[in-house]
């Protein structure tokens, strides 16, 4: 029998929560509730858990900047729910890395089904830590790690080792932004001549060769001042 997956709801509204952690329980998840933005996202950072329900309009600090800083350190799945449809426009306008929104009142199978659709494909993503995970396919995209080779819409690119390395890695961590050092560090070993200009210069390549339009990329987006994330 495998673990429960582990959901965190951050929600003030009491009622709310407590109708979304039912219904999740139904469905055997392991739920547990926060009720404000600061206890939210220290229990989302110092906890694993498999997905987060977001509340925007929180006390204290809000769902935009919880999410954006749960975003900062984590690829889990964010679920963020509001009671103005204009704030969904909002959250999505931002670009703050929130995988699905909803508006309340919504039904809780809804929100149950959303749940389980969207840890499924995190599955699918990041393999769930499971051995058969050597394809990874996002939209067009389809790398495939054992045989090293890439397509974009089927038609094969040709990788150096480097830039391979570099787009595998950010793709099996979808939506975490890395800085410039960090991938550097992570793709490049420590004595190897170069910069952190490298990281540069193998994500223009790579973009050259897996975006439809390099100024719009919709894989690898630059975030400003910070590094680069892997969008899904
Ligand atoms: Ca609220």
């Amino acid at each position: 029998m495998p673990n429960k997956k582990k959901i965190l709801i951050i929600e003030d509204e009491e009622a709310i929560a407590d109708l979304e952690k039912d219904y999740l329980e139904l469905s055997d998840f392991d739920v547990t509730i926060k009720a404000d933005g600061e206890s939210g996202l220290e229990e989302a950072l110092g906890h694993d858990y498999d997905l987060i329900i977001l509340d925007l309009m929180l006390p204290g600090l809000d769902g935009f900047e919880v999410c954006k800083r749960i975003r900062e350190k984590k690829n889990i799945p964010i679920l963020m729910v509001s009671a103005r449809k204009d704030d969904i426009d909002k959250i999505r306008g931002l670009g703050i890395g929130a995988d699905d929104y909803m508006t309340k009142p919504f039904s809780p199978s809804e929100l149950v089904a959303r749940v389980k659709a969207h840890l499924a494909r995190y599955d699918r993503l990041v393999g769930s830590g499971q051995p058969n995970n050597d394809v990874i396919e996002i939209r067009g995209l389809k790398i495939d790690k054992t045989a090293r080779r890439v397509f974009v819409d089927g038609v094969e690119k040709q990788f150096t080792t480097k830039e391979f390395d570099l787009l595998t890695f950010l793709a099996e961590h979808p939506n975490h932004v890395y800085s410039k050092d960090e991938l550097f560090r992570e793709i490049w070993n420590m004595d190897s001549i170069g910069d952190i200009a490298t990281v540069t210069v193998h994500i223009k390549k790579i973009r050259e060769k897996i975006e439809y339009d390099t100024s719009k990329p919709q894989y690898i987006e630059t975030i400003w001042g910070v590094g680069y994330r892997f969008k899904v």
